[in-house]
């Protein structure tokens, strides 16, 4: 049950590594703010601490230095669901999650678990989704979904400002501003890496994008662990999945086997321990955590798409006139739905419009892609006329330059710019060919 025992002096603690604390070998659940003062005073002290690494349990230390351990597992029955959402709506989240529309699982607002996808699951194959109805009653049996949670982080479409002439003087109004608490139910592993990817994007650099920021800064995530491998996921290969194991609030993984239902609960945070308090819960026995567990690892052995990723920015960056951008230009439409669907692509134009008048003007942005023409047009022409270029512009950035920009891959595996590449482009295939050929070409030039 316990990975790891150590004795230390308390003022020695590491607590940046720390996931769980028991001390005096008794186990600490505690939720409770008398548990924490009682722990805090015994670290102002010399004591020497027992102290024992729990995988299940978490702790942290607050502003005023008090130390806050907490058994952070816990079960949840599927008949309780509906009062995570609750407790979610009367701390003032608008709870958005996955719904059925238009014969596909989106994310949209989600007011009680009877709008959640019931039953259903989907087959992904590349240019290729469909519905399918299972048996089980279960809730979150599905893989990645057409839209991503980007949508509400950073909408497709945004106001920035708008200017109104008044006589002589133009008055500027700044509406690029977010005050909507989300809380996103049902973010898959793979989906919380590019959620962390865009925060690299839009708040880490010297421009910053406010409306992003707020949005975020309130978001509460429910992540939801995968119980079934998509057709077109690799998050195994990009090491994002198919379990979250942190940067979330909350994190669920549905157990629905011989006749039972329930989730095992994770609290990642102090803020997803004091919801999870408003919601009935029970302790997991051992047996119970382990069918999760066991659930997690038979999904990741069912992922068959692999992306080999060892020395994979220079292999492309070297590549550049490799002959398998000619091919794959052959069979793309440069149509830019994969930048659509992608969590982390993050381009946009800019347009201004005015009103017949003249007196109003106001500025938008919209999402763009590098597949347009118009997106690469500068003054003095177009520097990327051909598919070849954009598709290779496309590819190279999220593999290999988005490392040196933001220090990550641009890619979580999610699988989705295959599933709707409508003519089932597939960047797993098409890094193998290059890969493949790649040493006979160095030979060759
Ligand atoms: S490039 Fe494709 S697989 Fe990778 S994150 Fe984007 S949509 Fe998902
Ligand atoms: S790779 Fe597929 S989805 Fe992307 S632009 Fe080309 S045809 Fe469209």
């Amino acid at each position: 049950m316990y990975s790891r025992v150590e004795e230390l002096n308390s003022r020695r603690i590491p607590l940046a590594k720390m996931q769980a604390v028991i001390i005096g070998l008794r186990c600490l659940f505690v939720p409770h703010e008398s548990h924490i003062r009682r722990q805090a005073m015994c670290l102002q002290s010399d004591l020497t601490l027992h102290i024992i690494w729990h995988s299940h349990c978490r702790v942290w230390r607050d502003k005023n230095d008090f130390l806050h351990i907490m058994n952070n597992t816990s079960k949840l029955e599927a008949s309780n669901l509906q009062q995570l959402l609750t407790a979610l709506q009367r701390s003032g989240y608008t709870t958005v999650g996955p719904i059925l529309r238009d014969d596909a699982i989106v994310y949209d607002k989600l007011d009680s678990v009877n709008d959640l996808p019931v039953g259903w699951s989907d087959e992904q194959s590349p240019a290729n989704y469909r519905l399918t109805k299972q048996s089980g009653a279960s809730y979150f049996n599905f893989n990645a979904a057409p839209q991503s949670w980007k949508r509400f982080l950073y909408p497709p479409v945004r106001k920035l400002f708008t200017i109104r002439k008044d006589g002589k003087s133009l008055g500027i109004s700044n509406e690029n501003t977010d005050d909507m608490k989300y809380a996103f139910v049902g973010v898959r592993p793979c989906e919380l890496s590019a959620i962390l990817i865009q925060d690299e994007v839009f708040q880490a650099g010297k421009y910053r994008d406010d409306a992003y920021s707020a949005a975020r800064r309130n978001l509460f995530i429910v992540a939801v662990n995968c119980t079934t491998a998509g057709g077109t996921c690799f998050c195994s290969s990009m090491k994002t999945g198919p379990e979250a194991k942190n940067n979330f609030d909350i994190s669920l993984t549905e157990v629905l086997r011989d006749g039972r239902h329930f989730f095992i609960v994770k609290a990642g945070t102090e803020l997803g321990a004091s919801v999870m308090d408003l919601v009935e819960t029970s302790a997991a026995s051992p047996q119970e955590v382990a069918t999760a567990d066991a659930i997690m690892r038979q999904t990741e052995s069912r992922i068959t798409k692999k992306m080999e990723t060892d020395g994979l920015p220079a292999l492309l960056a070297e590549n550049l006139e490799h002959p398998h951008w000619d091919d794959v230009a052959k069979r793309c439409l440069t149509c830019g739905n994969c930048t659509m669907v992608c969590p982390t692509c993050f381009c946009s134009t800019v347009e201004d419009t005015t009103d017949l008048s003249g007196q109003n003007a106001e500025r938008f942005r919209r999402w763009d892609s590098c597949f347009t023409v118009d997106f690469s047009k500068v003054a003095g022409g177009n520097f990327r006329m051909s598919t070849k270029s954009r598709y290779r512009q496309w590819l190279t950035h999220k593999l290999s330059s988005w490392v040196d920009q933001f220090g990550v891959s641009g890619c979580v595996g999610c699988g989705r710019c295959i599933t709707w590449c409508p003519v089932g482009i597939d960047l797993t295939a098409e890094v193998q060919a290059i890969r493949g050929t790649e040493t006979q070409q160095r030979k060759g030039d």
